[in-house]
């Protein structure tokens, strides 16, 4: 653990493991409330005098940071594969994604403008004035380990906030990789603090009740998120929350079939489909769903399962086996309700996978809104597809959901794209593009997919109140 510019040992420990080979990789510091106390009073005390410092002081150590975390781009990618699990590759995109945001808030610090108003009154003059919201509590997942820490504490830190992370108890390694960077990089002690914990619900409650904390960013599952929310409201704490997803992706029969499968099986299978913004539901219009399901029945069919270190290797294991239990429940349910399984559709023992928690790649068709992975969140690698006729209907299928974070649309028709746009009740719409990610884009959701937006300008405004000033003149 790193508190208060100390990095700290406990006796007691948990392990951390390869999801891809069972190896045990390390023990870490099991810490607890005691600890997270200790961060949340180093934060407080070092809070006035980081909140004092220039944008300039605090944008030059952020992108001190950056540099570090660019020169240390492979270490941290093979940390990332080796607790983690995804491709090495994709662990050097997203090393590199998650130190766009130290950069993107380096820059963004410089510009916490305020405003100068015009008052009605001729001996009255208003202005305002942006002001860190104090110390800040960040839960992060798993799944995106780096870059959902870059992504809070960057903005967090270019607003003059301190800082107490708890990344997830799977993927510990890359948060204490990063904490060296932040100490290396030269943050003042108590700025940004680091409590690791196998079990983290006590430390959740402190974050959500303790009066020093005035803002917690959390990411991870919707059901987590809910019961911070409610913990939090007593105190009226300000809160960010990324939730869980079930993103809809349209194909409409003007768009090139192959094409959309080609995107659709990219998008899907990142990450070992454990990723927010993947599809859950693809809709496809009828008169292209024969040549859609066939190239993506060959592109799924091609993905290569292992362990991400070794080379060529697409998709890497799940998280654990409750992970694999939920996909093969979902997989289960829909083919006993009527789907068609066009590939995959079982765990993967063989060929040096034994040990892992590997699912083949799977491809469902004629999935129908009575099976459980058309409502629930997979966060694994199945592609599951319904066909539809009515173009009009569609958008009032995409929307029936509770969750709104992403979703994505195939067409060449730009009024078809636009309407789709303006109709996605979601936080983020895809239009022929299955990217819509950037440090320079405000990403989050709607409805149980949480509130609050992380990166681009509207990512520190997350950090900061508003200040009104009344000058009578
Ligand atoms: P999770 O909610 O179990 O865990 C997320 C984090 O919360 C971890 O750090 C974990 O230790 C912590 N946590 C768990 N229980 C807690 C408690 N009672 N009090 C305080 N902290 C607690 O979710 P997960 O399984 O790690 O992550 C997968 C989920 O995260 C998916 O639903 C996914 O959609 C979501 N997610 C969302 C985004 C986004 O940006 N919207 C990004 C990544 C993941």
């Amino acid at each position: 653990m790193y508190i208060n510019g100390q990095w700290l040992s406990l006796e007691r420990t948990f392990p951390v493991y390869n999801p891809a080979t069972g190896e045990r990789l390390a023990e870490v510091v099991d810490g607890g409330v005691e600890q997270a106390e200790a961060a949340i009073q180093a934060a407080s005390a070092a809070f006035p005098a980081w909140a004092a410092t220039t944008a300039y002081q605090r944008s030059a150590l952020l992108y001190r940071a950056y540099e570090l975390m660019m020169q240390r781009q492979q270490e941290l990618a093979r940390t990332m594969t080796s607790e983690q699990g995804k491709p090495l590759r994709a662990a050097l995109n997203e090393v590199r994604y998650g130190a766009d945001f130290l950069l993107w808030f380096a820059e963004e610090a410089k510009r916490m403008y305020g405003e100068i108003i015009p008052s009605a009154r001729p001996d009255q003059r208003f202005l305002t004035q942006l002001m860190p919201v104090g110390v800040v509590a960040a839960i992060t997942p798993w799944n995106y380990p780096v870059s959902m820490i870059t992504r809070k504490l960057a903005p967090a830190l270019a607003a003059g906030c301190t800082v107490v992370l708890k990344p997830a108890e799977a993927t510990p390694l890359c948060a204490l990789a990063m904490m060296e960077i932040f100490a290396e990089a030269g943050f003042p002690p108590g700025v940004i603090n680091l409590v690791t914990a196998a079990d983290p619900a006590p430390i959740g409650e402190l974050f959500c009740t303790h009066p020093k904390v005035g803002k917690i960013t959390f990411t991870g599952s919707t059901a987590v998120g809910r019961k911070l929310a409610q913990m939090a409201a007593p105190q009226l704490k300000r809160m960010s929350l990324e939730l869980g997803g079930h993103a809809p992706f349209i194909v409409f029969d003007d768009a090139d079939p192959v094409h959309a499968a080609k995107g659709a099986t990219l998008v899907k299978f990142l990450n070992a489909g454990q990723a927010c913004i993947s599809p859950n539901r693809i809709y496809v219009q009828r008169g292209i769903a024969e040549p859609f399901l066939a190239a993506m029945t060959e592109r799924v069919g091609a993905l290569r399962v292992g362990d991400g270190m070794e080379q060529g290797v697409t998709v890497g294991p799940l998280v654990n086996e409750a992970a694999i239990d939920k996909v093969h429940r979902q997989v289960t349910d829909a083919l006993e309700k009527g789907a068609r399984l066009h590939v995959g559709g079982q765990r993967l023992r063989e060929g040096g996978l034994e040990r892992g928690h590997f699912y083949a790649p799977t491809l469902l068709s004629d999935v129908t809104p009575e099976m459980l992975i058309y409502r629930e969140e997979t966060f694994g690698p199945v592609a599951a597809v319904t066909v539809f006729d009515d173009p009009e209907q569609v958008l009032e299928l995409a929307n029936d959901t509770n969750y709104g974070l992403a979703s994505y649309v195939y067409t060449r028709d730009i009024a078809r794209a636009f309407r789709m746009f303006e109709g996605l009740r979601f936080g983020i719409v895809g239009i022929n593009d299955i990217n819509p990610t950037s440090a320079a884009a405000p990403f989050g959701g709607i409805k149980d997919s949480g509130m609050g937006r992380e990166g681009a300008r509207q990512g520190l405004l997350e950090y900061v109140e508003i200040k009104l000033g009344g000058f009578a003149i």
